[in-house]
């Protein structure tokens, strides 16, 4: 159960959530909060440590790693833009493609592709909390995916049995 810093989206109390669930009760305020809405608000509200201890470049913007890391904790579009500006060669401008513009996971991507673009994209010991979380992430996807087939394929075969039934009954008659 990975837990990661976050604030309570009602009272702003700092919170330690399991970044697994999709919501909880804020201790302070009893007030239930989404799980992302609340990291995202403690990213957002501390993002500028982050860009204070950025790496500028000689022709003043950040760094590539600086500008996609930034965008991780952010996920500002403003930051997506400029790193697909200055860095359109990079390859890990292929990471925002399973995310939507609003910085929430594209909930229609297929779980093995995002796996497979997220060991791609996010390499080495500076993106590792990232790509976990990430990974973590997708393996809950994968999860509600195959929930989902399994509740369509029930309901299916009742229908199918319903189906018969109706006929058979008709037959009888
Ligand atoms: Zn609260």
């Amino acid at each position: 159960m990975p837990l990661v810093k976050a604030q309570c989206t009602n009272c702003g109390g700092t919170l330690e959530v399991d970044n697994t669930k999709d919501a909880a009760i804020c201790p302070y305020c009893n007030t239930p909060y989404i799980v992302d809405q609340a990291i995202n608000k403690f990213n957002v509200s501390n993002a500028n440590i982050n860009i204070q201890g950025a790496n500028i470049n000689v022709s003043g913007h950040l760094d590539a790693d600086t500008m996609f890391e930034n965008w991780l904790v952010t996920k500002d579009e403003r930051l997506k833009n400029d790193f697909l500006y200055y860095y359109a060669t990079d390859p890990r401008k292929e990471y925002f493609t399973i995310w939507t513009d609003n910085g929430f996971l594209n909930p229609n991507i297929d779980p093995d592709k995002a796996e497979e673009i997220i060991n791609r994209c996010l390499i080495g010991p500076r993106y590792a909390s990232y790509r976990d979380e990430m990974l973590a992430k997708i393996s809950k996807m994968r999860k509600t995916k195959k929930q989902d087939r399994i509740i369509l394929a029930v309901i299916i075969a009742v229908l199918v049995a319903l189906s018969i039934a109706a006929l058979l009954g008709y037959q009888i008659l």
